[in-house]
């Protein structure tokens, strides 16, 4: 999927004039050279553009506030090459709303030992420069990343492109409009939240649609549209009869056509990311919407399972941030279904009734019909395929009643030890970490819910610190946690951000 705009983020120098001109020439024409060789690094997903350096109280105001209406402006990276008194910066930050980069860097990377003298250390001292600055930030209670190392090094340009994606799942957050089609599933707890309270921290718009006008849309779709689109899974896609009628196959099929089409259609026309539907509230829908659902996500749609809007968002969300990734492997919405607790082999076998997206399958991706077992509708088609081997991070956005907690938990997805030919739906199996049964104690002492937004692409550092952006709670399950010690997080979350 493609970003909608063409974010890039400002580099801003900060420095002062007490050592003159040709000081203040160096630091400019080094924040250049530093600006162009990140660009040229092929590292960064987004473009840098350098600012002039920031001086005065005057301009910092000026350049943040800038900063904030340029839409296509995702955040700001900070360097203080000299020393920049930081009491210039106090009205420009407060009046700051995206994020924040600290680059803490400095031009040369050795110490020059046979020619330095007063003026090269004046001139150089991002040591105390972006001392003074960080200690201002930090006073002002502002969210932001420090990135520390040499602007040449591989290490700190992979910490600021992925900085970066963090940056777009923030500032796009505020972009999400969820389209409910179906109320959350009668009964379930973890599907339910509070969607002012998510429209005031995530900036999350979530709007209910009665069923049937979707449904209309829907059956407005021509049949030569749906025909064509049929002929278009019929070429990607392995058709699995599995001993079934194939005109009447195709029917069915046809039928997830016409719901994609209507439904994309549908979601444009009054500017939706993200969707939920119900089994159990379908309307004058024909099926549950299956493979349709999967290849709406595979275009970068969020999605959540009955009515689980916050699922959905954060798919979305999860999405945007890996838009245009090299090699990205896939995320998805999922669902813990079922265990294999063979000791040394245990695992969480992921699935849902039908919506798995796609982008996190490894192999072929078949097409197969099957009743679905709950519900009353047709046997609906959908995409089966297993996914790829290899790390990744589930989340899980719960409301705890007085707030929101984001569950990260870091997982390894493996291959499971057979195939399950039996089983019509798209599945991923991974084990926890730090192993199953801390991952899993754990997950459910955080009261994790059983849907989880899932990326091979994103990491949980770059979830923490959207967390940290949102202003949230953020727990993280992988291999450093202990049970002793991750009740202390729990506390901690309850003291810092409890009512
Ligand atoms: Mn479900």
């Amino acid at each position: 999927m493609k970003l909608q705009r063409n974010y890039k983020f400002w580099f801003c120098t900060g420095s002062q004039d007490l050592y003159g001109d040709e000081c203040l020439r160096n630091v400019a024409e080094h924040s250049r050279i530093i600006v162009d060789e990140l660009n040229k690094s092929g590292i960064l997903p987004f473009e840098v553009v350098l600012k002039p350096t920031l001086i005065t109280n005057e301009l910092i105001r000026k350049t943040f506030n800038e900063a904030n209406i340029d839409e296509d402006c995702a955040g700001v990276i900070v360097w203080c090459h000299t020393f920049s008194p930081a009491k210039s910066w106090i009205l420009g930050l407060q009046e700051y709303r995206k994020p924040l980069l600290h680059l803490h860097t400095q031009f040369n990377e050795e110490i020059p030992y046979d020619s330095i003298d007063m003026d090269f250390m004046n001139e150089n001292q991002s040591a105390h420069g972006d001392r003074e600055w960080g200690h201002m930030v930090t006073r002002m209670g502002i969210e932001r990343k420090v990135v520390v190392g040499h602007w040449t090094s591989q290490a700190v340009r992979e910490k600021i492109a992925s900085w970066m994606r963090t940056a777009i799942g923030i500032v796009e957050s505020s972009h999400v409009r969820v389209m409910r089609v179906a109320d959350n599933m009668r009964n379930v707890a973890v599907t339910e939240g509070d969607k002012v309270e998510a429209q005031l921290k995530f900036g999350w718009e979530v709007d209910a649609y009665p069923v049937n006008e979707i449904a209309e849309a829907v059956g407005a779709v021509s049949e030569s549209d749906t025909n064509a689109l049929v002929d278009e899974y019929y070429d990607k896609y392995e058709i699995l009869l599995e001993g079934r009628d194939a005109d009447e196959f195709k029917r069915h099929v046809a039928v997830q056509a016409q719901i994609e089409i209507g439904f994309e259609r549908f979601l444009e026309e009054k500017n939706y990311q993200a969707i939920v539907t119900h089994f159990g509230d379908l309307g004058a829908l024909k099926q549950l919407p299956g493979l349709a659902i999967q290849r709406l996500m595979e275009k970068g749609y969020g999605f959540g399972a009955e009515g689980d809007w916050k699922v959905a968002a954060m798919v979305r969300i999860m999405k945007l941030m890996s838009a245009g990734m090299k090699d990205a492997k896939g995320t998805s919405m999922l669902e813990d279904y079922t265990y294999n607790l063979v000791p040394g082999k245990e695992g969480i076998l992921q699935a849902h009734m039908l919506e798995i997206c796609p982008t996190i399958a490894e192999g072929p991706i078949s097409i197969k019909c099957q009743p679905l077992s709950m519900g009353d509708r047709e046997d609906p088609a959908r995409l089966v395929f297993t996914s790829k081997e290899g790390p990744g991070i589930a989340t899980s956005l719960i409301d705890l009643g007085d707030r929101f907690r984001l569950i990260i938990n870091s997982v390894d997805c493996k291959k499971v030890e057979k195939p399950m030919p039996k089983l019509p739906v798209a599945t991923a199996f991974w084990t926890p970490q730090p192993d199953f049964a801390t991952g899993c104690e754990a997950w459910i002492l955080a009261g994790g819910a059983h849907h989880t937004a899932f990326s091979y692409d994103i990491t949980a550092e770059q979830m923490g610190d959207w967390a940290a952006a949102m202003g949230i709670e953020a727990v993280y399950i992988d291999n450093n946690t202990n049970i002793r010690d991750f009740k202390k997080d729990l506390m901690l979350g309850n003291v810092v951000f409890g009512k």
